[in-house]
């Protein structure tokens, strides 16, 4: 079951969800896996240094605990790709600067990364195709 306060600020702006491709279901084996010992620690609490420093930096709080660690609050960092942007993505910060960019750059492609500064956990949440503005008409809805 979703819950209904989950949806983001940006889940309100963009006004969809189909929009977005999410990934909570592989989270969430994931998470099991870990929890079983079928993976370790070390496996999947892997964060760069330069994302954990985005993290503290430009890291939104999305409510929610570290899966893994259970200690920490995580944080979710937005990237931008696509057309001349850096291959490694343009790090963009949540709120007005992504929803900005989001309407500027249909060409490009946003990701959202669940990170955890605690135990350095990160994963790919949910991306987001902007082109798919444009289109959210004809898509139509689950519900
Ligand atoms: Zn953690």
């Amino acid at each position: 079951m979703e819950k209904a306060s989950g949806r983001s600020f940006l889940d309100r702006v963009t006004d969809t969800n189909a929009a977005w491709i999410e990934y909570r279901l592989s989270r969430e084996i994931l998470v099991r896996d870990f929890e079983k010992g079928r993976i370790s620690k070390a496996d999947i609490c892997d964060a760069q240094p330069e994302l954990l420093r985005l993290a503290h930096h430009i890291g939104q709080s999305n409510g929610e605990k570290c899966p893994i660690c259970k200690n920490n609050q995580v944080v979710l960092v937005y990237f931008m790709f696509g057309p001349q942007l850096p291959r490694s993505g343009k790090p963009v910060a949540p709120g007005f600067e992504l929803l900005s960019m989001m309407k500027a750059r249909p060409d490009a492609n946003f990701y959202e990364v669940e990170i955890c500064t605690g135990c350095n956990w990160n994963f790919l949440m949910r991306t987001f195709e902007g082109a798919a503005l444009k289109h959210k008409k004809r898509q139509h809805s689950k519900s």
